[in-house]
C-alpha cells in the first residue's frame, strides 16, 4: 500500500447555495465574495455567485440559509489509539464528538496512549504501520485521522525510516516522548525522516505526564523538526523568552494547543504577528490527554485567540484550516477549486452578544454548527455539542 491518502468517497454533485459568509481558510484573503460552492465526487469544482455557477443536476442541494461556510477544521495535534476509543480517559466516541465540533481532519502526534505500547524498534515500526492502516480503513463519523506516528527510540537507524516511509508512514510522533531526548540525536533522526518524506513534530516544554520529558528551546532548534509541537507547552510552557527565540530563531510551524498554557499560546501568536509570520501558526488540541477530550477544542482556541489576541475571527479560522493544510501538505483546508469538499456550516450562537458570526467569535463566544460535510457527504447536521446556531442550513434535495 503506497498511498496513505484516505480514499475519497463518491458523493456526486453537491451544490451549497445562499452562503452568507464564505471563509476561505487562506490568510492572504480570508473572506471570499461568493455565495455558492459546488463539488463533484468530493472535490470543489466551483466557487462563486449562484448565477455564475452550474448548479443543475445536483445529487444534493443545501440551502445554507445565510450561514457561514468554512473549510473543515484541522486538529494538528491529537493522540488517538485505535478505533473511536481513548484509553487515557476511558472514553468511546470521542472522534465523532469532535466531528460535532467542526473537525474533519486530525493529525496524530503519536499513538502514545496505547496500553503496553512497544518500545523496541521492531514493535515501534509495526505499531506505526498498523495505526496508519487502521485509521486509513476506519474513519469514525467520516473524520480523516492521519495516524501512524511512531515515537522514535534510541537505536533507530536510517534504514528504519526508509522502511517506514516505504510502508506508508508519513508522520513522526512527538520527538521527546520516547528515549530520544538529546538535540543531536533528535536532529539526526528528524533529518532521516525528512529525507524519506516523513514529517516531524517535537514536544516543547515540560513533561506532559510522568515518563515524558522536558524539552527546551535550544533542543527544539537543534532538532529542527517541521512543527514546533505545542509551543505553549503540553501542559507546561517554556519561559516566554524561549518561546520568542523559537518564533524568531527558525521558520518552522508554530503549533498552539488547547491543552497547553493559554497565556504562552497568546504570546507565541503575538510574536508571530509582530514578525509578520502568522502563516506559521497552526492549532491543535493535544488531546485526548490528562486534560480530557475537547470536542470543541479547536473552536475554543479560535474564540480565545480572536478575543484575547485581538485578531479578526476570519484570520484565526485560517490557523485551523489553510495554514495547517499548507504546512502539512494536505488537500483540504482551503475553499478553492480542486480541494477536498470538507466544510463546516455555522452561524452565531443563539443569544450571542455579537451581531454576526465574526463579531460573536471576536467577542469570545463559540459559533453554533449547523452542518459538517466531509468529501461532499453530509456527516452531521445541527451539532449536538455546540451551542445552538441562530440559523441552520437545510438539505433541499
Ligand atoms: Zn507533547
Amino acid at each position: 500500500m503506497a498511498d496513505p491518502t484516505p480514499v475519497p468517497a463518491t458523493a456526486g454533485k453537491v451544490v451549497i447555495r445562499n452562503i452568507g459568509l464564505l471563509l476561505s481558510g487562506a490568510l492572504e484573503r480570508p473572506i471570499l465574495d461568493a455565495d455558492t460552492v459546488v463539488s463533484v465526487d468530493g472535490r470543489i469544482t466551483q466557487v462563486g455567485k449562484y448565477k455564475d455557477c452550474d448548479t443543475g443536476a445536483a445529487r444534493t442541494t443545501i440551502d445554507a440559509k445565510g450561514c457561514a461556510l468554512s473549510p473543515g477544521l484541522i486538529d494538528s495535534h491529537v493522540h488517538p489509539v485505535f478505533g473511536d476509543w481513548t484509553p487515557r480517559q476511558s472514553q468511546l466516541g470521542w472522534i465523532d464528538s469532535y466531528l460535532n465540533g467542526g473537525v474533519t481532519t486530525m493529525i496524530s502526534a503519536g499513538e502514545v496512549h496505547l496500553p503496553g505500547r512497544p518500545r523496541d524498534i521492531v514493535g515501534v515500526k509495526a505499531m506505526a504501520i498498523t495505526a496508519q492502516r487502521a485509521f486509513y480503513n476506519f474513519r469514525p463519523g467520516g473524520v480523516k485521522v492521519l495516524a501512524g506516528a511512531p515515537t522514535i527510540e534510541k537505536g533507530m537507524v536510517e534504514q528504519d525510516f526508509a522502511d517506514m516511509a516505504r510502508d506508508g508512514v508519513k508522520l513522526l510522533g512527538e520527538v521527546g516522548l520516547g528515549t530520544v531526548k538529546a538535540g543531536y540525536e533528535a536532529k539526526q533522526m528528524v533529518a532521516w525522516a525528512r529525507k524519506y518524506g516523513i514529517q516531524s513534530t517535537i514536544h516543547t516544554g515540560g513533561p506532559s505526564v510522568p515518563g515524558s520529558g522536558y524539552i527546551d528551546a535550544d533542543t527544539v532548534l537543534e532538532a529542527d523538526a517541521d512543527v514546533i509541537g505545542h509551543i505553549n507547552g503540553g501542559h507546561t510552557a517554556l519561559p516566554l523568552k524561549q518561546i520568542e527565540c523559537l518564533c524568531e530563531g527558525c521558520g518552522r510551524a508554530i503549533e498552539v494547543v488547547h491543552n497547553g498554557n493559554e497565556y504562552a499560546g497568546l504570546h507565541a501568536v503575538k510574536i508571530a504577528k509582530q514578525i509578520g509570520q502568522l502563516e506559521r501558526v497552526i492549532l491543535g488540541t493535544d488531546s485526548p490527554a490528562g486534560s480530557g477530550v475537547q470536542p470543541l477544542g479547536i473552536l475554543r482556541m479560535i474564540a480565545m485567540l480572536s478575543s484575547f489576541g485581538d485578531m479578526p475571527a476570519e484570520t484565526v479560522f485560517c490557523f485551523a484550516t489553510g495554514n495547517t493544510a499548507r504546512t502539512r501538505d494536505l488537500d483540504c483546508g482551503l475553499i478553492e477549486v480542486g480541494r477536498v469538499a470538507d466544510f463546516v456550516l455555522m452561524d452565531r450562537a443563539q443569544h450571542s452578544a455579537g451581531r454576526d458570526l465574526l463579531a460573536s467569535v471576536r467577542g469570545g463566544d463559540l459559533p453554533g454548527i449547523g452542518m459538517v460535510i466531509i468529501d461532499g457527504i453530509v456527516r452531521c447536521q445541527r451539532s449536538r455539542n455546540t451551542p445552538p446556531a441562530e440559523r441552520v442550513p437545510e438539505l433541499v434535495a
